[in-house]
């Protein structure tokens, strides 16, 4: 992808890079621990949103430490995903108010080095990327990149791309109530059942996420390039349960999919990305959903 028009506002921005937090000395190192064995347990899934609620330790005490030769760490992909937040929101913004005749209200993006106190919780970079429906905030430790292309494989621009626009999507769905509809399942269905669920709102948020490439580059702020689909395929197949799982234990437990298999998110992903339009994102009455 190249960029044609983008956009380096910094209004819906919060910059913490180089501002770790340390921990309280009376849970010092603990919530630390439960944290990375959340991640293993989940199969160091990178792509966590509502159910990041599960992984942050709530409640703890922390202070600020400042390391000055971190504040600009990672400036190129602070630029990149800044571009493609700004672009997402632009996208949205419009279609609010073309589809439905609403306005768009846009996220915060965070950018945070190792670890940060969000609307959710205390979050460390182990969680990956995430959306915080509390506060309305994606928190984005730049390093994560850096590992999605070391350990998952994933190449290109577009893959990056591919995680800021899903995180921007999970908003979308906050805005529209789809989280909260959602959320209202949890507890009262079986575990199994309310997993289908989220799946089903993460591979709308995957199929949002192909809908920004497209409209974005009917706005005319980025060029697909050849390649491009490809790019975001290898992301969306390095994160699908299925791969994850394997990576992790060796063997895939279905009804423990919270994210969908890789076949799934590249399928809902291309959808949005061939169509753009927004009505054929519904995965929730999809016959081929369960
Ligand atoms: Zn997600």
């Amino acid at each position: 992808m190249k960029w044609i028009n983008r956009s380096d506002s910094q209004a819906n921005y919060e910059d913490r890079r180089g501002r770790g937090m340390k921990r309280g000395a009376a849970f010092g190192g603990v919530g630390m621990i439960i944290v990375a064995i959340i991640a293993l347990l989940l199969g160091k899934n990178p792509f966590q949103a509502i159910d990041m609620v599960n992984s942050v330790v709530p409640g703890q005490t922390s202070e600020e430490v400042v390391d000055q030769s971190r504040i600009n760490e990672n400036e190129d992909l602070k630029v990149f995903t800044l571009g493609v937040f700004n672009s997402a929101n632009d996208v949205w913004t419009e279609l609010f108010k073309k589809q439905m005749g609403e306005s768009y209200r846009p996220p915060t993006l965070v950018t945070f080095t190792d670890a940060t106190s969000s609307g959710c919780g205390h979050a460390s970079s182990a969680v990956g990327p995430f959306y915080c429906p509390a506060d309305e905030k994606v928190y984005i430790d730049l390093n994560f990149f850096h590992q999605l292309i070391r350990d998952y494989g994933a190449r290109g621009e577009m893959a990056i791309a591919y995680v800021t626009a899903h995180e921007v999507g999970h908003h979308v769905q906050k805005l529209l109530g789809i989280m909260d509809q959602v959320n209202q399942y949890r507890g009262r269905i079986s575990e199994a059942e309310f997993n289908r669920l989220m799946v089903k709102l993460e591979l709308q948020a995957d199929f949002f996420a192909g809908l920004w490439a497209n409209q974005a580059q009917r706005m005319n702020t980025i060029l697909i390039e050849d390649g491009d689909l490809e790019s975001a395929i290898s992301a969306t197949t390095a994160v699908g349960d299925d791969t994850l799982q394997k990576q992790a234990m060796g063997y895939t437990v279905p009804d423990s999919f919270t994210h969908g298999t890789a076949a799934q998110r590249t399928a809902w992903y291309k959808k949005g990305f061939l169509t753009g339009d927004v009505r054929q994102g519904d995965t929730f009455n999809d016959p081929s959903l369960r």
